[in-house]
C-alpha cells in the first residue's frame, strides 16, 4: 500500500471506532429564526444556544448598528496584530468602556475566548507557581494550564473546602512562588455555580494567592449591569483575572481580561496568542461596544431569564431527576448515555432541540440532556417541555 493511503487507512480506523461507539461528531447545517432552529427541515424550539439574552437574533439591533455605522468604519479585518498596525481605535474604545464599567481596572481583549485561556495562563504561569484548578473547569483552561510550566492539581468540583485544604498543604512549600486558583463562575455543563465572595475570602488567607475566574456563561447574565457573578457578589476589585466570552449572551466574538494594569502590560509583551494573531475586525469591535452597552441596561431581562430558570430547575427535580443547576443552564442527568440519547431524540422529534451530553464531556454515569434557556423561551414552552420529560 502506497505512503498516503496508509495514513488515511490509520485515521478512518480512528472515525469508525467512533462511529461504533456512538461518539462520532459532524457538524449539522441549521437555520435559525428567532426561537426556533431548523435541521434537515425539522423545525425545534432551541432550548441549546448560548444567545442568553436572545441579542444575536436580534434583526433590528443589526439594523440599527448597521445605520449607526457609515461605511468608513466597516473595515472587515485589522490585517494585523494589534502590536503591528491592527490597533485600531474600536479596540482602544470598547476597552475603555470595559474599563470604566469594572470600576476602573485594567481591560484587554482576545480574538476569542479559546485564545484568552490558552495564553494568559502559560504568559503567567512559571514552574514556581502552582495553579489549583476546579475538576470541571472548560477545556481551554485545562489547554492554557498544559502549555503552562506550572504544576497543578484539580481539587473536587465547587469544594472550597478541598480548595482550602490544598492551599494549606502548599503554601509554605518553598517550592512556588505564586498560586493560581482556576475556576468558571456558572459551570458550562452543571449550571452551577462558584460562591465567589466566599472564594475571595479564601484568598484574602493565603498571600501566594490570586483568583482566575472565567464568566463565559455569566457576563451579560447575572448582575443588575450584566457584570457577571463578579458583580452580582461584589467582587469586581478581588479577582486578579476575570475573564470572559463575548461569543455567548453578549452576541458577538472575543474575550476580554479585566485585570491590574501592571498585567495588562506584561500580557502585551508575554503573551503569545495576543501578539502573533491577527485581531479582530474593527467593526466587530464595534459591534461589542454596541451590544455591550445595551446590555449594561437588560436588567429586566435578566430577571426574566432567571424566572425562568428557577422554575425550570424546580421542575426538573419534582420529576425526580438529579439537578444541581442555580442558572439557566439547566441539565437533567439521566445517567447512562443510550438512555440520554433516546430520550433526546424524542425530545428533538417533540419539536424541542436539546443535546444529549455524554463521557467525556462528563463524567462516566452522569450523561444528560443540556437545556439552556434563552429570554426568548416562553413559561408556555417550559410548561410543555416539562410534561414530556
Ligand atoms: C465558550 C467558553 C469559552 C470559549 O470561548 P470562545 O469565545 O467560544 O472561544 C471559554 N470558557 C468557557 C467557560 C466557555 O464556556
Amino acid at each position: 500500500m502506497s505512503g498516503v493511503n496508509s495514513h488515511l487507512e490509520h485515521f478512518s480506523q480512528q472515525i469508525d471506532e467512533l462511529k461504533q461507539q456512538g461518539n462520532l461528531r459532524q457538524f449539522t447545517t441549521n437555520i435559525q429564526q428567532q426561537r426556533f432552529i431548523t435541521i434537515d427541515h425539522h423545525q425545534m424550539l432551541n432550548l441549546a444556544s448560548n444567545d442568553y439574552l436572545g441579542l444575536a437574533a436580534d434583526a433590528q439591533l443589526r439594523e440599527q448598528f448597521f445605520d449607526e455605522t457609515p461605511n468608513a468604519q466597516r473595515r472587515m479585518s485589522s490585517s494585523s496584530s494589534r502590536l503591528l498596525t491592527g490597533n485600531f481605535p474600536e479596540y482602544e474604545q470598547l476597552e475603555a468602556r470595559l474599563s470604566q464599567a469594572f470600576h476602573g481596572r485594567a481591560a484587554l481583549l482576545f480574538n476569542s475566548g479559546y485564545h484568552m485561556n490558552i495564553g494568559i495562563l502559560p504568559a503567567l504561569a512559571d514552574s514556581k507557581t502552582l495553579i489549583l484548578a476546579d475538576k470541571l473547569i472548560h477545556a481551554s483552561m485545562i489547554d492554557g494550564i498544559r502549555l503552562s510550566k506550572a504544576k497543578y492539581i484539580r481539587y473536587r468540583h465547587n469544594d472550597l473546602a478541598h480548595l482550602t485544604q490544598l492551599l494549606q498543604q502548599y503554601h509554605d512549600d518553598a517550592e512556588f512562588e505564586r498560586m493560581i486558583v482556576v475556576t468558571e463562575s456558572i459551570f458550562s455543563m452543571d449550571g452551577d455555580e462558584t460562591d465567589l465572595a466566599a472564594l475571595v475570602q479564601i484568598k484574602k488567607q493565603f498571600s501566594k494567592v490570586m483568583l482566575y475566574v472565567d464568566e463565559a456563561h455569566a457576563i451579560g447574565v447575572r448582575g443588575v449591569q450584566g457584570l457577571g457573578c463578579a458583580e452580582q457578589y461584589a467582587v469586581i476589585d478581588d479577582i486578579d483575572f476575570l475573564v470572559g466570552a463575548l461569543g455567548k449572551a453578549m452576541a458577538s466574538i472575543g474575550g476580554y481580561l479585566i485585570c491590574h494594569s501592571v498585567i495588562r502590560d506584561y500580557l502585551i509583551n508575554r503573551m503569545r496568542p495576543l501578539i502573533f494573531s491577527t485581531a479582530q475586525p474593527p467593526i466587530c469591535m464595534a459591534w461589542t461596544d454596541f451590544i455591550f452597552q445595551k446590555v449594561q441596561a437588560l436588567n429586566s431581562q435578566r430577571q426574566h431569564l432567571q424566572q425562568m430558570s428557577q422554575s425550570l430547575q424546580q421542575a426538573v427535580q419534582k420529576k425526580g431527576f438529579d439537578c444541581p443547576s442555580t442558572s439557566h443552564i439547566v441539565p437533567v442527568i439521566i445517567g447512562e448515555s443510550s438512555k440520554t440519547v433516546e430520550k433526546a431524540k424524542a425530545l428533538q422529534k417533540a419539536g424541542f432541540y436539546i443535546m444529549p451530553v455524554r463521557p467525556p464531556t462528563v463524567p462516566q454515569h452522569r450523561s444528560r440532556l443540556r437545556i439552556s434557556l434563552t429570554t426568548q423561551i416562553l413559561h408556555a414552552d417550559i410548561d410543555q417541555l416539562v410534561t414530556l420529560l
